[in-house]
């Protein structure tokens, strides 16, 4: 058997060195579990980053691909077919509102296409929120906040403006009739599950209807129920008109959505976009069976309970200034930078979890981890907080 540091050798030998080395060699998952190559088990609370919505090795997820990799694969967007017609149905029902939908592969590409439909306004300006993390491709790169992300590929697309997040008067003051769009996070997960005040949303809506700006919000992380909703921005009751969408939206195959609500959705016309893969019949497939398995299971109600199961049983620890978030989005707010410690710590306990910033951590379980499951993390994660802060 090869063992995980054997595999780990291969890989630094072979993988481009884009991500650091690996935390370790996975070769199974099962529920809420995954297994490494030298035979640890651990509880997945990461999700491959708030992907795996019905965590590992789902039936319906399974029997969804399986069936239609054997009906019909792929077929370029020369053709449609029915899993793209109806999960785009499905998507727009979801909206609640006439909307269009352009399917992607990721989330930066998500954001790319409407990056894109905003040029189509004529004005060319994009207000974007500090702290904001939007995807690596030139075009989302350019409207993500971290400078270390941006700056060694600079020029990037330009006419950028940035404002605090949460500000809802630094948007005021930002925004005129030049602004093509505010592009916000409803919740801004890669900065540590961080939630802005209440009436945010509602701001930015009236704000960029009185000038005329589109209101793209980017629900790659937040969206398809990791808050308890099917989309965050739905507490607000705001109406956006550019929704993001990718993460769990396929349940760990490759998809993303631009969903492009009232006139946003002629935007993009005949010749000004395109993807040989996006919307392709297995991946949309697998997401109409993440929907419905959402639905048929109630999972938007569960990740609510036990969000607050999690958030409830970590907030005393004398480690932890604040939990944050919503539903299964959950930010751990240290009142030291020993998130990086935490997360190793972790990991060595059988733990899977994210260190996004010195001193938060995130959680973004599978939707289906159980009431049990949330009560072993709890203990495990409570001695490791004991153990870091010691
Ligand atoms: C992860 C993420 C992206 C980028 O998605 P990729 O699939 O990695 O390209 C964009 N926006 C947000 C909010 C994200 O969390």
């Amino acid at each position: 058997m090869t063992t995980t540091t054997e595999w780990t050798e291969r890989y630094q030998g072979a993988v481009m060195n884009t991500f650091g080395p690996p935390q370790t060699v996975l070769v199974r998952g099962e529920g809420s579990h995954v297994w490494d190559a030298d035979g640890n088990r651990y509880l997945d609370l990461l999700a491959g980053i708030a992907v795996n919505a019905l965590g590992h090795g789902h039936p319906a997820i399974l029997d969804a691909v399986t069936t239609q990799l054997s009906t019909l694969g792929h077929t370029s967007n020369f053709f449609a077919t029915e899993p793209q017609i109806r999960l785009a149905e499905k998507l727009v029902e979801l909206v609640g509102h006439d909307a269009r939908v352009f399917f992607t592969n990721s989330g930066t590409e998500a954001n790319e296409a409407a990056f894109k439909a905003t040029r189509r306004t004529g004005r060319t300006r994009i207000v974007v929120a500090e702290g904001s993390f939007h995807g690596r491709t030139m075009g989302a790169l350019a409207l993500t906040s971290k400078a270390a992300y941006r700056e060694p590929f600079e020029p990037l697309p330009g006419d950028v403006t940035w404002v605090p997040y949460g500000d809802a008067a630094a948007l005021e003051a930002a925004v005129d009739d030049t602004v093509a769009a505010v592009l916000i996070e409803p919740i801004q997960g890669e900065a540590g599950v961080v939630v802005p005040p209440d009436g945010y949303l509602q701001a930015a809506r009236a704000i960029t209807s009185e000038h005329g700006a589109l209101l793209w919000l980017d629900e790659v992380q937040t969206g398809m129920g990791r808050t308890g909703a099917w989309f965050a921005y739905e507490e607000s009751g705001v109406t956006p008109d550019l929704v993001t969408l990718a993460k769990g939206l396929g349940g760990g195959l490759p998809i993303g959505a631009c969903v492009a609500i009232g006139a946003a959705g002629t935007l993009l016309q005949p010749g000004n976009h395109g993807t040989t893969f996006g919307g392709n019949a297995v991946s949309t497939a697998a997401a109409l069976a993440v929907i419905a398995t959402i639905e048929a299971d109630d999972l938007l109600g569960h990740a609510v309970t036990i969000g607050d199961q999690l958030r409830r049983g970590l907030a005393d620890h004398p480690l932890v200034a604040d939990v944050t978030g919503r539903g299964l989005l959950v930010g751990v707010v240290l009142h030291q930078p020993l998130a990086a410690e935490a997360q190793k710590a972790a990991l060595a306990a059988g733990l899977i979890i994210n260190n996004a910033t010195p001193d938060r951590l995130r959680l973004a379980p599978p939707l289906v981890l159980s009431e049990d499951e949330a009560a072993d993390a709890v203990v495990a994660l409570r001695g490791v907080l004991d153990e870091v802060s010691s």
